[in-house]
């Protein structure tokens, strides 16, 4: 909530009158939690005044307004404000009828332009003035800025702020609620049977409310909570993703919309100094790709290998003949070796390796999706893992390196 105070008078432009008001609204307004961003002065001017104003609402929430309400000739901030909200000015009866009395005791004979000093914004909420004439406005846009419009006199200026548009400010804009989402981020885990596991929390949910959505080869969760208070907002929402992980955090990778596996995964592998190599046959240069994307990723990503041929394999990283020839390309021992001669020929602490069956054909007898990855780490020995992949080639290939990624997190 950001707001902003202009006063409109040449008095106070030319310094015959200290702007007072704007310093008095400030105040009032920060009293009520509201911050002030920009302070301006204008003539009685109509085109500068309506300048003025345009921009104020252009970056302001709220547009606090003093000054030119009364009944003479240069009095215009009514009009103006008017016609640049699209509004028409409007009679309040019980000011009117102040005004009749007004100068019906005082046997004075009243003018028309004193009508002017009744009128406020159609649609806002009219400001009684308890010591002159001059209504005000307390005006909600529909889109864009409020306006308030105050009289120019502090007497009268003063107790409008403090009476009515104080509490009108904390009626409008202070119940307004801390709205926080959070997403969580879940890779090895389908969306049903996610579903499945936070069902009742699903069910019961209000506050925070939670929102699964299957991205392609990904589950998310978004949690969004909304109270008075941004604490409260924030409690509700630690104690909700607690839970969630009490159930199935060994699949939560990361959160917030733009932090992908790759990114948790380079992240990580930065902040323990370590790093990380690829030999990929059926990805064929995917991984080492999807990691390429993640700036940053060169402290801990020396570069890599695609094998995609038997020969590739054998004469870049060394894999033995007798492997390929004894186990196949799809299988555990050369998993291994391919991740393990990666390794020791980059020198890095961790190497992945994708081999198997993108599809649509079978390959040495393996149906499509079938895949071995292996993962080498330094001082250990090479390990090796079985994954049936769904989905066509596109998807066979992503969810390997998916599948590969989301191991090296663990
Ligand atoms: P009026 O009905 O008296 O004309 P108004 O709403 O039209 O009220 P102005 O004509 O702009 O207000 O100002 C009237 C007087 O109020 C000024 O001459 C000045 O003494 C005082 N005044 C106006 N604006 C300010 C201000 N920003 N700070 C201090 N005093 C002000
Ligand atoms: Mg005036």
């Amino acid at each position: 909530m950001q707001a902003e105070i202009i006063a409109v008078g040449t008095e106070i432009l030319l310094g015959q009158v200290a702007d007072t008001n704007s310093a008095f609204i400030a105040q009032e307004l920060a009293s009520a939690g509201i911050e002030v961003y920009y302070h301006s002065l204008v003539g009685d001017n109509a085109d500068r005044l309506t300048a003025l104003v345009t921009q104020a609402r252009s970056r302001s929430d709220l547009v606090v307004i003093s000054g030119g309400l009364g009944p003479t000739k240069d009095d215009l901030t009514k009009q103006t404000v008017a016609q640049l909200l699209g509004v028409k000015l409007v009679q309040d009866d019980s000011a009117m009828a102040k005004i009749r009395d007004f100068f019906a005791t005082t046997g004075r004979e009243m003018t028309p332009n004193n009508r002017l000093q009744a009128l406020y914004l159609a649609g806002s909420h009219p400001l009684k003035n308890e010591t002159g004439m001059a209504v005000g406005a307390f005006y909600q846009a529909p889109d864009g800025a409020d306006v308030i419009l105050l009289p120019g006199p502090p007497s009268e200026m003063q107790p409008m702020m403090v009476h009515q548009v104080l509490p009108l400010i904390r009626k409008t804009y202070q119940r307004q609620e801390y709205l926080t989402s959070r997403v969580l981020r879940f890779y090895g885990i389908g969306e049903s049977q996610l579903v499945t596991k936070l069902a009742d929390l699903i069910d019961q949910q209000t506050n925070p409310t939670i929102a699964p959505y299957a991205k392609r080869y990904e589950v998310t969760l978004r949690l969004t909570a909304k109270t008075t208070q941004q604490a409260s907002t924030e409690q509700l929402l630690t104690t909700m993703i607690a839970e969630i992980k009490r159930r199935v955090g060994t699949y939560l990778y990361g959160y917030g919309d733009e932090n992908s596996l790759a990114n948790v995964v380079v992240q990580q592998l930065i902040e323990r100094h370590l790093t990380i190599t690829g030999a990929e046959s059926l990805t064929a240069g995917e991984f080492q790709s999807t990691l390429g994307a993640v700036p940053g990723v060169s402290a801990v990503f020396p570069g890599g290998f695609v094998t995609y041929a038997n020969r590739a394999k054998h004469d870049l990283l060394g894999v033995p003949q007798a492997t390929i020839d004894h186990d196949g390309v799809v299988s555990e021992a050369a998993a291994k070796a391919m991740a393990e001669r990666s390794r020791q020929i980059l020198d890095t602490d961790l190497a992945v390796s994708f081999t198997g069956v993108a599809g649509p054909d079978s390959l040495e007898g393996q149906p499509a999706g079938t895949v071995w990855l292996g993962l080498a780490q330094r001082g250990r020995a090479p390990q090796a893992k079985l994954v049936h992949l769904a989905g066509n080639r596109a998807d066979v290939r992503m969810r390997a390196v998916m599948s590969g990624l989301d191991w090296v997190r663990q």
